[in-house]
């Protein structure tokens, strides 16, 4: 097995760096310093942690273009949506910065002791093993919460964007936090089980498919560590006959397509009365034919190449697979090289195999329903649970629905996305656990009851 990972740009081909894989000496003085860095961070007070994360949202800004063009080139998204990337991480920031000293304030509870309360301490090192759709956002949604609550953050990324994660890295570094508070292990799979068991190491969070779920969940459990699980979604965007359909159609069209369809929150299945559904059609093909597709660094594309060739390889495969099985193509279908054209395909029906699967690229899927008593059941006739969008101007059919619905976002006339404000995760195979909002900052927090008699 080589000892270096390559970075390649799924755009040109090139070789963009390569990265010495850490051997297992390196990783046990490594998760050592881990431990050291955790004993003098959970140290610091809140006020000081801020200062730093403070400093980091400023070389955040400063680097700016750079770290967008390393995003682009590592993972081939455009490069407008690599900078909305960045700024969407100085958003995070900045309500973490405003919001800390609420959300991690003792607790007071009232009872017949002189005191009782909840206080929120931090565990240890926690290690956030992160996919490459968004290189820099789900790693900073996790590690600035968790790092003002006082615990230090052990990064494992994904092989394609190991560039971005030591960038990442040396803004910790240049903002002045201290060694290994925050620290990128560049390490196969095979060392993950090592870090999990360190002692020091109370935490794993992921945010991937749901095979690596599956597998760091089960290292979570032998060795007794909390883990929060951020997987795939399939998630279902209804239309329904009362929708503002050019509303609907323009914010699924974005949903579906953003990041070339490499998003666990896209609009996935469009479930759509069939009252509407050619209207519906026909807006997302004409918002298709004006998509500007070409090299991901110039400012005015909207979609690119997909992120690696085994992706584009399986999206392939599942479009023939649902093509085979009776469904029919709207618009689109083809591949060149590593991009794939924007793609709807209508006439989907729940009993197809690939409906079951998570489509990872820009092809969305239409199923016509008739009675609105079919929708709960469309919806949920999935395994995963990440989030649901229903556009429709009937309120007490919306207020109807959204208890109905297994999953852990409704968005109703928008799309689901993520926010800083609001917790984000899934239910059922889309995983556990909360990131962002009060809920996300407290996952890895000891929550500690106290008794003052
Ligand atoms: P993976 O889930 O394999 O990769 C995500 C991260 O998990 C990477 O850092 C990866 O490291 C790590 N990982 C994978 N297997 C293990 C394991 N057994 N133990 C510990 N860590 C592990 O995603 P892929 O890149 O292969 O993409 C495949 C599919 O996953 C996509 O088509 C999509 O359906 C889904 N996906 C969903 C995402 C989401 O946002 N929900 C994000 C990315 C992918 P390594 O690569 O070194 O194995």
């Amino acid at each position: 097995m080589s000892n270096i990972f390559q970075s390649v740009n799924p755009y040109t081909g090139e070789v963009l760096s390569s990265f010495t894989k850490m051997n297992e000496v390196a990783l046990d003085s490594q998760l050592e310093e881990s431990a050291a860095a955790f004993r003098l961070w959970a140290d610091y007070s809140l006020e000081q942690r801020k200062k730093y994360v403070g400093l980091f949202a400023e070389e955040l800004k400063a680097h700016r273009q750079e770290l967008a063009e390393l995003i682009t080139r590592e993972m081939g998204k455009p490069i407008r949506e690599s900078l909305a990337e960045v700024d969407k991480c100085g958003v995070l920031i900045d309500y973490y910065l405003q919001h800390a000293d609420a959300i991690l304030a003792e607790r007071k509870v009232n009872t017949e002791f002189s005191e009782s309360y909840v206080r929120f301490d931090p565990i240890g090192g926690v290690l956030a093993i992160m996919p490459w759709n968004f290189p820099l956002w789900q790693v900073i949604r996790f590690a600035i919460p968790t790092l003002l609550l006082g615990n230090v953050v052990l990064l494992k990324h994904a092989p394609n964007v190991l560039g971005c994660g030591e960038y990442i890295q040396a803004l910790f570094h240049n903002a002045g936090f201290p060694s290994s508070v925050f620290r990128h292990f560049i390490i196969e799979v095979e060392l993950v089980e090592k870090v999990i068991a360190h002692p020091s190491v109370q935490g794993v969070t992921l945010t991937g498919s749901d095979r690596a779920g599956r597998a760091v969940a089960a290292l979570a459990g032998k060795h007794l560590k909390k883990c929060v699980l951020e997987l795939g979604g399939s998630d279902a965007f209804v239309v329904t006959e009362t929708a503002d359909v050019q509303a609907a159609a323009a914010k699924g069209f974005t949903s579906r397509m953003l990041n070339s369809g490499q998003t666990c929150i896209a609009a996935k299945r469009f479930i759509v009365h069939e009252s509407v559904v050619e209207e519906f059609e026909q807006k997302i093909q004409a918002l298709s034919e004006d998509l500007v597709i070409g090299d991901p660094l110039e400012a005015n594309t909207v979609m690119s190449v997909m992120a690696r060739e085994d992706l584009v390889d399986e999206l392939e495969r599942q479009l023939d697979q649902l093509l085979a099985q009776g469904a029919e193509l709207v618009f689109g279908g083809n591949r060149i090289d590593n991009h794939f054209e924007p793609t709807l395909v209508r006439g989907v029906k729940p009993e197809m195999l690939p409906y079951q699967e998570e489509f990872f690229g820009p092809v969305g899927m239409i199923t016509t329903y008739s009675h609105k008593e079919e929708l709960p059941d469309l919806i949920n006739k999935v395994p995963h649970g990440l989030g649901a969008s229903v556009w429709t101007q009937d309120e007490l059919l919306a207020n109807s629905l959204i208890p109905k619905i297994q999953t852990g976002f409704v968005a109703i006339n928008e799309m689901v996305k993520s926010d800083p404000r609001l917790p984000f995760g899934g239910a059922k195979q889309s995983g556990f656990g909360r990131e962002m909002g009060q809920e996300g900052m407290l996952e890895f927090a000891n929550m500690k009851t106290v008794i003052v008699n």
